[in-house]
C-alpha cells in the first residue's frame, strides 16, 4: 500500500511510522473492532468531496452500540477528523479508514475498563476489484463457506472479528483462480459478496436481498436502490436463490472500495452476454458522474473537503 504523511489516533495527528500499538491491545486478541471504508473523491472542477461521510460516522456510532464500544469522541468530531486527514496529506481523492478498537489493559473477553482507542487512517486506493474488473466484469464463485447466521453476525455493524468469514470465503475462492466470492446465507439463499452487495437483474427488474438479510447495509448500496428508481427502474428487494443468479441477465456488486463492480461469471455459468448490462452500465455512469463528474444533483452525499 502506498503511505501517506500523518495518521490522526485517539486525538493526535501523528506520523506515519509512529502509529502502533501495544501487543496486548485487546482486539488484537479478540477481534472486538469497528472499522469503515470511505471514499474521497476529487470531481471535474477539481473539488474533492467525502461520499456520504455522515452515513458512513452514524455507521460508526450505531456499530458502537451492538458492539458495546463506548466511543471516546463525538460523530462531530469523527467528521472533521476524516476531513483533517484528507487535508493533511495533501489527497485529491483516496480511501479513509476509521478503526475503533479495544486498548490494552484487562485480558480476558469481559474487560470493559480497556480504553475504546480511535485510528483514522487516509491513502490512495484504487478500485478493489480492479479497473478491468470494473470495465469487464469479474469472475465470481460461491464460496463453501456459509454466511454466519444474523443472531451471530451483527449485520449492522462492521465488526472485524465477524471478517474471518469474509477472508475464509475470499481465500478460498481466489485461491481457485475467481476474483470475488459470494456467501450464501444458513438457509442458503444468496446474501451478499465478501466484501460487497448484491445485485441482479433479470427481466429488467433490479433486486437485491432485504435490508434484514445476513448482509452488511451498504451505503453503496442504499445509493444504488435510490437512484435505480430515480432512472425509473423498478427495485425488489427479495431473497434470491443460487440457481436465480445463475440465470440473471445482470449482476454486479457494490461497496465504497468496489464501487460498481460487474459480474460476468458465476460458478463458471456466463452471465447474460458476459459484458456488462444495460442497466448495470446506466447506474454505474450515473454513480461515477455524481462522484467523480459534474452531475448537479445529490449534492446532499458530497461532504465538501
Ligand atoms: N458488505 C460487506 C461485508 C462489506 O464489507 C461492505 C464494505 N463496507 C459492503 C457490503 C458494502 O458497504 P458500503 O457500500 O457501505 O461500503
Amino acid at each position: 500500500m502506498e503511505k501517506t504523511e500523518k495518521i490522526w489516533l485517539d486525538g493526535k495527528v501523528i506520523g506515519w511510522d509512529e502509529a502502533n500499538v501495544h501487543i496486548l491491545t485487546h482486539t488484537l486478541h479478540y477481534g472486538l473492532s469497528l472499522f469503515e471504508g470511505i471514499r474521497a473523491y476529487q470531481r471535474a472542477d477539481g473539488r474533492t468531496h467525502i461520499f456520504r461521510l455522515s452515513d458512513h460516522v452514524r455507521r460508526i456510532y450505531d456499530g458502537a452500540k451492538v458492539a458495546t464500544l463506548d466511543m471516546p469522541f463525538t460523530p462531530e468530531e469523527i467528521t472533521q477528523a476524516c476531513v483533517d486527514m484528507v487535508r493533511i496529506n495533501k489527497q485529491s481523492s483516496c480511501y479513509i479508514r476509521p478503526l475503533v478498537f479495544v486498548g490494552d489493559g484487562a485480558m480476558g473477553l469481559y474487560a470493559m475498563t480497556n480504553p475504546t482507542r480511535v485510528a483514522i487512517i487516509v491513502w490512495p486506493w484504487g478500485t478493489y476489484l480492479g479497473e478491468d474488473g470494473l470495465n469487464k466484469g469479474i469472475r465470481a464463485k460461491v464460496s463453501s463457506f456459509t454466511k454466519l447466521h444474523v443472531n451471530a453476525n451483527m449485520v449492522k455493524a462492521k465488526i472485524g472479528g465477524q471478517y474471518v468469514n469474509a477472508i475464509l470465503a475470499k481465500r478460498e475462492v481466489v485461491r481457485s483462480g475467481y476474483d470475488e466470492a459470494i456467501l450464501l446465507d444458513a438457509e442458503g439463499y444468496a446474501c451478499e459478496a465478501s466484501g460487497e452487495n448484491l445485485f441482479v437483474v433479470r427481466d429488467g427488474v433490479l433486486r437485491t436481498p432485504p435490508d434484514g438479510a445476513a448482509q452488511l447495509n451498504g451505503i453503496t448500496r442504499e445509493s444504488v436502490i435510490e437512484l435505480a428508481q430515480s432512472l425509473g427502474i423498478p427495485v425488489k428487494e427479495e431473497r434470491m436463490t443460487r440457481d436465480f443468479l445463475y440465470i440473471a441477465d445482470e449482476i454486479f456488486l457494490t461497496g465504497t472500495a468496489a464501487e460498481i463492480t460487474p459480474v460476468r461469471e458465476l460458478d463458471n455459468r456466463v452471465i447474460g452476454s458476459g459484458k456488462p448490462g444495460p442497466i448495470t452500465k446506466r447506474i454505474q455512469d450515473l454513480f461515477f458522474d455524481i462522484v467523480t463528474g459534474s452531475h448537479d444533483g445529490y449534492h446532499k452525499w458530497l461532504h465538501w473537503v
